[in-house]
C-alpha cells in the first residue's frame, strides 16, 4: 500500500514518524511555500511544556527548542501563571521532518493518484478532503518585532481582549534577545494592523518598537465536529478507490477559544497512529477526545449571532474558565466568570 503525506507541518512531519515507528514508511509532500520572511507558516510559536512528551517520542528534546517560557502572563490586565512557553517552530519542524523523505512539492491531485491513501495534513488548506459541514476561520495580522526598553521595565507575555471590537485577541509573546510576536486575530475585524499600531503608540514611552517583518494567516477554529468528514474515499481516474483522511489543523483539531494548534495536532496525530489502519475507530476518537471543542465553537456561534445586550451565558463562561484550566493557566473561577463578562463588550453585530 503506499501512503503519501501532504504537508510537513506539525501534524504531518509527526504522523510520519509515528507510522515509521510502527514499520509503514509515506512518503511526505510539501512545497514550504509560505509568504512569510521565516519561510513557514504564519505561527505565534506559543506552546505548553506538555509537548515535551509528543517530542521525546520522535527522538527530540523539547529544551532545544525553548525560546522564552511565558510562566507569567498577563490577561486582559489578570497576571496568571502559565506552562506556555515559546519554541523555535522553524527548527523543530526543520528537525521533526530531517530524516524523513520529503519531497520539496505540493502534492497535485494527478501525483496523488499514484497512492492509495493520502493523508491530508494540509493544515487550513484541506487540500484533499472535501469542505468541512461548517467552517469557521479566524483571520490574523502578526508582526515579529525587536522592543527596547526605554527604562527599567520589561515587556511581558500577554493577552487583551479588550482591545479587540468583536470576537479575538491581541498576543504579545516574546522570542527571546528582544524579539517579540505581536499579533491579532479577530473575527470579522477589518483593522488588524491598526490595534497592533495603536499598542505601540500607547507604550512608546515605555518601549521603543521596532517591526523586523509581518505576516497575514488565517487559523480553523471550526472544531473537528464542524470538520467533518474527518475522512472519506474518492475514485481515482483508473477507477479504483483511494482512501483520505484528514489529520490536524486540516479537520479542525485547534481550541476554538484560542486558536491554539499545535499541541493538538501533535496529540490527533498520535490519535491516527494508535488507531491506524482503523479510520472508523480513528474518527471516533478525535471527536471523543475534542469533544471540548465543539462545546467552544457553540459558544463562538452564539456571540456571533447575539446582538449587544446579551452577554455570554453561564455555560459560555464555565467553558472559558475549563479552557484556563486545560491549558494550565492558573484563573480562580471568579476571574474567569468576570472575564467572560467581558466577552459581551466585545461582541459586534454582524
Ligand atoms: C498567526 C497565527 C498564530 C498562531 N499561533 C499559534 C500559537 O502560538 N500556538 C499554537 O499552538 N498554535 C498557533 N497557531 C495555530 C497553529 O500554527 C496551527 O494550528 C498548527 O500549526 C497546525 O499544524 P498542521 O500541521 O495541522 O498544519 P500547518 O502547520 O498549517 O501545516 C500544513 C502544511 O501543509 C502544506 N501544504 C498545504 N497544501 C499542500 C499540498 N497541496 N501539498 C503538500 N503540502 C501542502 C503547507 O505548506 C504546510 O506546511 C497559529 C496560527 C496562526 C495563523
Amino acid at each position: 500500500m503506499r501512503i503519501a503525506i501532504a504537508g510537513a507541518g506539525i501534524a504531518g512531519a509527526y504522523v510520519a514518524h509515528l507510522l515509521g515507528e510502527k514499520g509503514i514508511e509515506p512518503e511526505l509532500f510539501d512545497s514550504m511555500e509560505h509568504d512569510t520572511t521565516c519561510g513557514y507558516r504564519s505561527c505565534g510559536w506559543g506552546a505548553p511544556r506538555a509537548i515535551g512528551s509528543y517530542l521525546a517520542r520522535a527522538g527530540l528534546n523539547f529544551e532545544d527548542y525553548l525560546l522564552e517560557p511565558m510562566s507569567s502572563m498577563t490577561f486582559d490586565g489578570l497576571v496568571a501563571r502559565t506552562p506556555l512557553c515559546s519554541i523555535d517552530k522553524p527548527h523543530l519542524l526543520r528537525d521533526l521532518s530531517s530524516g524523513l523523505p520529503v519531497h520539496r512539492d505540493p502534492l497535485g491531485t494527478k501525483k496523488a493518484d499514484s497512492f492509495d491513501v493520502i493523508i491530508d495534513a494540509t493544515g487550513i488548506n484541506r487540500a484533499f478532503l472535501p469542505p468541512c459541514r461548517s467552517d469557521l476561520v479566524l483571520p490574523t495580522v502578526q508582526q515579529r518585532v525587536k522592543v527596547e526598553s526605554r527604562g527599567s521595565t520589561h515587556l511581558g507575555a500577554g493577552v487583551y481582549g479588550n482591545r479587540i471590537p468583536g470576537l479575538g485577541y491581541l498576543w504579545i509573546f516574546p522570542l527571546g534577545h528582544e524579539q517579540y510576536h505581536f499579533g491579532v486575530g479577530g473575527i470579522r475585524l477589518d483593522r488588524h494592523e491598526s490595534i497592533i499600531e495603536q499598542f505601540y503608540e500607547e507604550n512608546a514611552r515605555r518601549y521603543s518598537f521596532t517591526p523586523i517583518c509581518s505576516c497575514r494567516g488565517v487559523v480553523r477554529v471550526a472544531s473537528p465536529y464542524h470538520s467533518m468528514p474527518l475522512h472519506a474515499s474518492r475514485l481515482r481516474e483508473d477507477g479504483t478507490p483511494q482512501q483520505i483522511i484528514g489529520v490536524g489543523e486540516a479537520i479542525g483539531t485547534v481550541a476554538p477559544f484560542t486558536g491554539e494548534g499545535i499541541i493538538y495536532s501533535l496529540e490527533c496525530a498520535q490519535l491516527l497512529s494508535d488507531s491506524w489502519p482503523d479510520v472508523e475507530q480513528y474518527a471516533a476518537s478525535v471527536l471523543a477526545r475534542f469533544h471540548w471543542m465543539r462545546k467552544e465553537r457553540e459558544t463562538l456561534d452564539y456571540l456571533l449571532s447575539i446582538g449587544k445586550e446579551s452577554g455570554p451565558r453561564l455555560r459560555d463562561r464555565w467553558r472559558l474558565y475549563q479552557n484556563a484550566r486545560r491549558s494550565g493557566i492558573t484563573l480562580s473561577l471568579i476571574e474567569a466568570f468576570r472575564r467572560m463578562g467581558g466577552l459581551s463588550r466585545w461582541v459586534e453585530n454582524p
